[in-house]
């Protein structure tokens, strides 16, 4: 069976994929509220998409997460899940799952189960809807949660990633641990990450989980445990709520010594690191034959330039983000 097999010896068996850019929200830590999109020419069609996925399903690649932007916001999406949802159904590929800002999970949770994706990421900074109004700019919190719910009815387990922001929602994580415990979903809180133009000042936000730690454990019992889903994510058990709570900590921590992934944007673009430049483009060789072969080496080729790790550092000299690129064009 092929391998994919970076310089440092990590076997690279999960695949992020960007299937568009745009999205129907415009969070703040995210994006500009003007953003200019790419040009429609110049998408991957899903088919495309699609069969850059099957080579690196054939690669080894054993899970695919479908980010975006949004990505349930992209045209006939349900036929590129439902495509690859083929794999998970034959054995090659252990997990095809998304994540979402949840807008449009109400309608199209039933036939997510249907085509095999059995987890989702849903991202909710707070509950408060004025305050999710702010945050996002043209979301709909009660949309959100009507979507979660039919995610649940539905059968989907559900995972809630809140990026965690200094004097907008860290006085309400004590209130999301509870939720997410009653509703049954596990929480993720992410460190701000300095990628891409927006209009505020990122240092202005950035809140270390160290410090939102220490505050959860005077009110909650944090045991350590040893939980992997094959992401960056550190997680402990809230012994009250019998949850897990999950931390992504790119500045505090360095989580690249068993980085497992690389990533997809829609335009055929493959990132072997979130937080470096260097890239490779697989659209010209897709594009240059019927047969993967060509397409094949190039993959081979990118994943013996990944880097060791990235350097994010959020800059309060220049206040430049580290990273050029948005969050949204790979996916986080
Ligand atoms: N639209 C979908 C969503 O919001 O879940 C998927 C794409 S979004 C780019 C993926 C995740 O990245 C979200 O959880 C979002 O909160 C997070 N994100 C976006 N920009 C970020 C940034 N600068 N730092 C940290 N997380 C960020
Ligand atoms: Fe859209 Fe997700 Fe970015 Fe928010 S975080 S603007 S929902 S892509």
């Amino acid at each position: 069976m092929p391998e994919l097999i970076d310089p440092f010896q990590r076997r690279i068996t999960y695949l992020r994929v960007s299937v568009t850019d745009r999205c129907d929200f415009r969070c703040v830590y995210c994006m500009a509220e003007h953003m200019t999109f790419l040009p429609k020419a110049e998408l991957l069609t899903l088919e495309e998409l699609d069969r850059l996925c099957v080579a690196f399903i054939a690669q080894g690649v054993r899970k695919l997460r479908l980010t975006g932007g949004e990505p349930l916001v992209r045209r006939n999406i349900m036929w590129l899940i439902e495509s690859l949802g083929r794999h998970v159904a034959d054995g090659s590929l252990d997990e095809l799952t998304l994540t979402t800002n949840g807008s449009q999970l109400a309608r199209y949770a039933p036939q997510l189960v249907g085509a095999g994706v059995r987890r989702i990421n849903v991202s909710v900074d707070t509950l408060d809807p004025d305050r999710f109004r702010a945050i996002t700019r043209w979301g709909d919190l009660d949309k959100v949660k009507a979507g979660i719910a039919a995610a649940k009815s539905a059968g989907l387990r559900i995972k809630i990633n809140a990026v965690a922001l200094k004097g907008v929602n860290e006085d309400e994580f004590d209130r999301m641990i509870s939720w997410c415990g009653d509703e049954g979903m596990d929480l993720t809180l992410i460190e701000t990450m300095p990628m891409g133009d927006i209009d505020g000042d990122r240092t202005d936000q950035y809140l270390p989980l160290s410090v939102v730690r220490a505050r959860l454990r005077e009110r909650w019992t944090l045991d350590d445990i040893d939980y992997q889903t094959g992401g960056p994510a550190r997680y402990v058990r809230i012994k009250e709520t019998g949850g897990r709570l999950g931390f992504i900590t790119p500045l505090t921590h360095n989580f690249c010594e068993s980085c497992n992934r690389v990533r997809l944007t829609c335009t055929g673009t493959l990132y072997m690191c979130l937080g470096q430049d260097d890239a490779a483009d697989l659209r010209t060789p897709l594009r240059a034959s019927e047969s993967d072969d060509i397409l094949i080496d190039a993959i081979h080729e990118a994943i013996g330039r990944k880097p060791k790790g990235h350097d994010f550092v959020i800059d309060r000299r220049h206040n430049r983000p580290a990273v050029t690129r948005h969050m949204s064009v790979t996916g986080g």
